[in-house]
C-alpha cells in the first residue's frame, strides 16, 4: 500500500457507524467485512481477542460485562451526571470513576483492563479505517468526521482525541445533519432558495437543523437537538416493560441478572425493529432467567403508549430550531428525515402532523446519508475537482452559546449560539477587578443556554496573575473567543494590566502523555489482532455504492 487513499467521510454514530468515500465522481459507502453497509459501534474483549462491529455485537449476550456501547453518552462527560449515572445502571458493562472522569473495566486476555470512552471510540474507527484502507487499497489518513449537532465543546473534543488515538488526521468534525444536508444536496439540487430542515433521530440522540440551500452553498441557520435522547431510550422503555412482565409472571426479576438484561435489550431492539412494519411483535428467549423461557408479544400501540412522552420530546428541538430561526412551519419546503429511528411509524406521523400534513421527504438512506455528506465534506476540503461536488459550500453555526461567569453567577454570552464558524471578526469582552488592588482574576468559561452558570457546562477557566495595584474597576482586561471550523473554542485574555496567565483545564480531556500511552496501547492491540489474523479475522470481501433510499 504505498499511496495514500482518498480522505473518507466517517458518521461515528452512537449504535452504529457508516463510512464513504468520493471516488470516480460520486459517493461510495462502503461495506465492512461482514458485507454490511453500517457497522455496530460496539467493542468486546475475551480471553483471546478483542472484536468490533458485528463480531463485538453478536457475543454481547453472551459476554455481556465485556461487550462495550454506547461510548456517545459517556464520552466527553463527567462521572457525577445525571445521565452517565443513570446509564450506569442499565449497562452491563462496569463503569468507574477515575478523577472525575469515566472510565470502562473489562476483561481482556484474563487481566482487568480500564478503557476511557476515548479508546473505546477510537477502535470503533480504526476498524473504519482499516474497513476503509482494505477497500481502497492504500493507507487512509485523512477523514472528516461527524458528531451528534448538539455535542458541546467537551464532547468533540474528546472525539478529536478520540481520532487522534485512532491514527487518523481530521480534516473536520462536521455536524451530522449539515452532513445529511449536504447528502440531500447532491441528491437533489436547488436552485431556488429553499429552507429545508433535517430531522435526525439515531440511536443515542435527537438533531434539528434547519438550513436554507441554493446553487450549493448550504447555510446553517439554526441547530437545536438533545444529546440524549433516541433509539436506545425506547429500546430501554421496552426493556423496563418486558422484565416487569416477566417478574409478575415468574416471581424473578431477570434484571439482576447481567446476561439476562442484555438478551432482554436484543430482543427488545429487534421487536421495536419489527414494530416499525407490522402491528405485532414477537419475543422469544429460551431460559431467560432461571432457566424459565420467557414468550411474550406487544402490539405497535402498546409500544407507543410506552414511549409516548419520549416521542413527543423529539418534537422540541423542531420548535426551537424554528423559533431561533424566526421561521414559521410553513416557511420550510422540505423536512428530510435521517437516522434509522425515523423508520418509527409514529414518530413520522407525530412530525406530519406538527407539520401541519407535509409529506416529509424520506427519500435518502437515513442510515448512509451521514457519512454520504462527510465523504462529499472530504472530497471538497482536498479540493477534489468533480462536478457533482463543483461550488458546495458549507457555513455552519456554534450549536450552543459560550460566554464567561460575572457577577451573581450570571452568564455573560460573548458568542451566542447560531453564530456562524469560524467565528470572524473575534468577538470580545472586557472585563476588570471587582474589589481594590485586586492581584488575580479569575475567568470560568461556560456553555449553554442558561441565564446563570449553574445551568450551564464549565469549560474550562483561567487566572490573569501579577495584575497591578488599582482601585477596583479601572484595571481593563479583553476577553475574546474564537471559535474554529470544527467548532472548538480557544479563549485568549489580553491586558497590559498583569503579567501572566494561568490556565485550568476542568473538561477532563486527555493529556497529551495520555494520548502519547493510548497510540501505543493502540498499536500493541492492533500487532496482536494481526496476529490472530487481522481485528476479528482478516478482511474480507467488500463492496461500494450509493446512496438511494433502500428502505
Ligand atoms: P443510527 O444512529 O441512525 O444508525 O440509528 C440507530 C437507531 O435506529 C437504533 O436505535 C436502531 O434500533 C434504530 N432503528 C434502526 N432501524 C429501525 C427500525 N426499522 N425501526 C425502529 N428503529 C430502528
Amino acid at each position: 500500500m504505498a499511496r495514500t487513499a482518498p480522505a473518507i467521510g466517517i458518521d461515528l454514530g452512537t449504535t452504529f457507524s457508516c463510512l464513504g468515500v468520493f471516488k470516480n465522481g460520486k459517493v461510495e459507502i462502503i461495506a465492512n467485512d461482514m458485507g454490511n453497509r453500517t457497522t455496530p459501534s460496539y467493542v468486546s474483549f475475551n480471553d483471546s481477542e478483542r472484536m468490533v462491529g458485528e463480531a463485538a455485537k453478536n457475543q454481547a449476550a453472551m459476554n455481556p460485562t465485556n461487550t462495550v456501547f454506547d461510548t456517545h453518552r459517556l464520552i466527553g462527560r463527567k462521572f457525577s451526571e445525571g445521565t452517565v449515572q443513570r446509564d450506569i445502571k442499565l449497562w452491563p458493562f462496569k463503569v468507574l470513576n477515575n478523577n472525575g472522569k469515566p472510565q470502562i473495566e473489562v476483561e481482556y486476555k484474563a487481566e482487568t483492563k480500564k478503557f476511557y470512552a476515548e479508546e473505546i471510540s477510537s477502535m470503533v474507527l480504526m476498524k473504519m479505517k482499516e474497513t476503509a484502507e482494505a477497500y481502497l487499497g492504500a493507507p487512509v489518513k485523512d477523514a472528516v468526521i461527524t458528531v451528534p449537532t448538539f455535542f458541546n465543546n467537551a464532547q468533540r473534543a474528546a472525539i478529536k482525541d478520540a481520532g487522534a488515538i485512532a491514527g487518523l488526521n481530521f480534516l473536520r468534525i462536521i455536524n451530522a445533519t449539515t452532513a445529511a444536508a449536504l447528502a440531500y444536496g447532491l441528491y437533489k439540487k436547488t436552485d431556488s432558495e429553499s429552507n429545508v430542515l433535517i430531522f435526525d433521530l439515531g440511536g443515542g440522540n435527537s438533531n434539528v437543523s434547519i438550513l436554507t440551500a441554493q446553487h450549493g452553498v448550504w447555510e446553517v441557520k439554526t441547530t437545536a437537538g438533545d444529546t440524549h435522547l433516541g433509539g436506545e431510550d425506547f429500546d430501554n422503555r421496552l426493556v423496563e416493560h418486558l422484565y416487569l412482565e416477566f417478574k409478575k409472571k415468574f416471581k424473578h426479576d431477570p434484571s439482576q441478572n447481567k446476561k439476562s438484561l442484555m438478551r432482554l435489550r436484543i430482543a427488545a431492539e429487534n421487536a421495536k425493529r419489527t414494530l416499525s412494519s407490522s402491528a405485532q411483535a414477537t419475543i422469544e428467549i429460551d431460559s431467560l432467567y432461571q432457566g424459565i423461557d420467557f414468550y411474550s408479544t406487544i402490539t405497535r400501540s402498546r409500544f407507543e403508549d410506552l414511549c409516548n412522552n419520549l416521542f413527543r420530546r423529539t418534537l422540541e428541538p423542531v420548535t426551537r430550531a424554528l423559533r431561533d430561526a424566526q421561521l414559521s412551519k410553513s416557511d420550510i419546503h422540505e423536512v428530510v428525515l435521517v437516522g434509522g429511528s425515523t423508520r418509527i411509524p409514529k414518530i413520522r406521523k407525530l412530525l406530519e402532523e406538527f407539520f401541519n400534513g407535509k409529506q416529509l421527504n424520506c427519500s435518502i438512506n437515513p442510515d448512509e446519508a451521514v457519512a454520504y455528506g462527510a465523504a462529499v465534506q472530504a472530497a471538497v476540503l482536498t479540493s477534489v475537482k468533480e462536478e457533482a461536488i463543483n461550488g458546495i459550500l458549507l457555513i455552519d453555526v456554534v450549536p450552543l452559546s459560550l460566554g464567561i461567569e460575572t457577577a451573581g453567577g450570571t452568564m455573560a454570552k460573548i458568542v451566542k449560539r447560531n453564530t456562524k464558524v469560524p467565528t470572524l471578526p473575534i468577538p470580545t469582552l472586557n472585563i476588570t477587578t471587582s474589589t481594590h488592588n485586586q492581584p488575580e482574576v479569575t475567568v470560568q468559561v461556560f456553555e449553554g443556554e442558561g441565564e446563570t452558570i449553574k445551568d450551564n457546562n464549565l469549560l474550562g477557566s483561567f487566572t490573569l496573575q501579577g495584575i497591578r495595584p488599582a482601585p477596583r474597576g479601572v484595571p481593563q482586561i479583553e476577553v475574546s473567543f474564537y471559535v474554529d471550523s470544527n467548532y472548538m473554542l480557544t479563549v485568549t485574555a489580553d491586558s497590559n494590566w498583569c503579567t501572566g496567565v494561568k490556565v485550568t483545564n476542568v473538561q477532563n480531556r486527555l493529556s497529551q502523555q495520555d494520548i502519547d500511552r493510548m497510540v501505543a496501547d493502540a498499536e500493541k492491540f492492533k500487532a496482536e489482532d494481526d496476529a490472530m489474523g487481522g481485528l476479528n479475522g482478516a478482511s474480507r470481501e467488500q463492496s461500494g455504492s450509493t446512496l438511494e433510499n433502500v428502505d
